[in-house]
């Protein structure tokens, strides 16, 4: 195949224990989706129907020298996630299907630019520059779920300098893995590659240039990663 451009990199995760790689074909994210985070945005807990962004798939890798604290804003946020790999996708999934539908799972962080954010909500506008800029989801390696299982509890945390910051647990998700994978998948047709950013739970603050954040999903993975 000839391309009038260079074609572009594919984006390639590791996977634990593995030498080959994951492809990623887009990433969904779900907002909101711990009471207690809901609340501290100043929003109602109670279980409306999940929403969905997207961040780009070169979104997920980082510099090796960390994470580029992003332009135009002063309020960048760390929100520690649950991260869904899809190794099979399609319309209308069950809830009960879903799972047959994970690859594996992995921790990343929702960088945020909060401000940005702020300023989107009040006026009605997209959130993509809150969201979807440059190294904005610094992602472990994946595990695959045939040797994790599927984990729906155990402690979620985010600490920055040593500092726990973010402290959760998997069972606290108002919306479950499968059930999350049923409702993108009304929505849009999933496909391998996807993956879902499941939301954050409470304790998301900011971050700058010098910090080290750390973070983790328990018997899941742990990511750590400079503020640069
Ligand atoms: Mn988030």
């Amino acid at each position: 195949m000839k391309t009038v451009i260079p074609l572009p990199l594919p984006t390639l995760l590791p996977v634990a224990g593995a030498a080959d790689l994951f492809p990623v074909r887009r990433v969904y994210c779900v907002g909101r989706n711990y009471a207690a985070h809901a609340i501290e945005m100043g929003h109602d807990p109670d279980r409306e129907p999940p929403f969905f962004f997207q961040k780009n798939p070169d979104n997920l890798i980082s510099p090796d020298a960390g994470f580029p604290y992003p332009p135009l804003s002063s309020d960048v946020h760390h929100e520690v996630e649950l991260v869904i790999a899809l190794k099979a996708g399609g319309k209308d999934i069950a809830a009960g299907d879903a799972l047959d539908c994970v690859y594996g799972y992995a921790v990343g962080i929702d960088f945020t630019r909060r401000d940005l954010q702020a300023e989107a909500k009040a006026a009605g506008k997209p959130w993509a520059a809150a969201k979807a800029f440059e190294h904005s989801a610094p992602c472990s390696a994946i595990v695959p779920a045939d040797v994790l299982g599927h984990p729906a509890e155990g402690p979620i945390w985010l600490a920055v300098n040593g500092d726990r910051k973010q402290q959760g647990d998997l069972n606290q998700m108002i919306w479950k893995v499968p059930e999350i994978i049923a409702e993108l998948s009304r929505l849009f047709t999933l496909a391998p590659g996807d993956v879902i950013m499941t939301g954050t739970p409470s304790g998301v603050g900011p971050v700058k240039r010098g910090d080290t954040v750390t973070c983790g999903i328990d018997g899941v993975a742990t990511l750590s990663i400079a503020v640069v």
